[in-house]
């Protein structure tokens, strides 16, 4: 496995930040199981957690104003660095107030921190968009292999009907690919009950 410190990188025109590989899922679909980058970035598995002053001056060493979107996604959960996510997100607010910034995560934040996370997104994120997966907790744990067993499903759920109170936009997202006609109906019915929106993506082979 080949190690960086690729912090930012370009994704259809948006900046995405990498700022931990630790996540509480082992999904049999993730990015991270095709090798070591995305999208014909460095590699993604970093020589260690970057610290913030060292985020913030890879995003800044952007022109900002070329990028509609920031996104904390990682090659890894970003919640785990929450406290600092949320640092640096209000941070280029500051300079940048007209950029939306999105966090891509698993929406295990409440289970990772050990506390209700929920109103810490508040004016740091325009977006929190969180993989649903499948409709059942059984299933997710079968494809997702959670440190959190069952109770991960249930957790995620409970975040997304939280966070909505607190940013713009909550969606949930699953991957097309993986689901039967019926599991992408329960999908759409999770969300409808919940207030969110459903983004159904494709599933990203891997890189050749
Ligand atoms: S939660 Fe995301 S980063 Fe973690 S294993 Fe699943 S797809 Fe990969």
């Amino acid at each position: 496995m080949k190690k960086s410190m690729c912090i930012t990188y370009v994704v259809e025109g948006k900046l995405y930040l990498n700022i931990t590989n630790k996540c509480s899922n082992r999904c049999e679909f993730c990015i991270r199981n095709n090798g070591d980058g995305a999208y014909g970035s460095d590699s993604l598995w970093l020589e260690r957690e970057p610290t913030r002053e060292e985020i913030l001056d890879s995003v800044f060493s952007h022109d900002l104003s070329a990028f509609p979107e920031l996104v904390f996604c990682g090659y890894g959960e970003p919640t785990y660095r929450l406290d600092d996510a949320v640092y640096i997100a209000k941070r280029v607010k500051e300079k940048h107030p007209d950029i939306k910034i999105r966090i891509n995560t698993n929406g295990h934040s409440d289970l990772i921190n050990g506390r209700k996370t929920a109103p810490e997104y508040e004016g740091a994120f325009d977006i929190v968009s969180i993989s649903l997966n499948t409709p059942s907790a059984e299933r997710y744990q079968q494809i997702c292999h959670s440190v959190f067993g069952e109770s991960a499903h249930g957790a995620l759920l409970a975040f997304a009907g939280k966070v909505k109170s607190y940013v713009p936009t909550v969606c949930l997202s699953a991957v097309k690919e993986t689901l039967t006609p019926e599991e992408i109906e329960l999908c759409k019915q999770i969300s409808a009950d919940l207030g969110v929106n459903l983004r159904l993506r494709d599933y990203i082979p891997p890189e050749s």
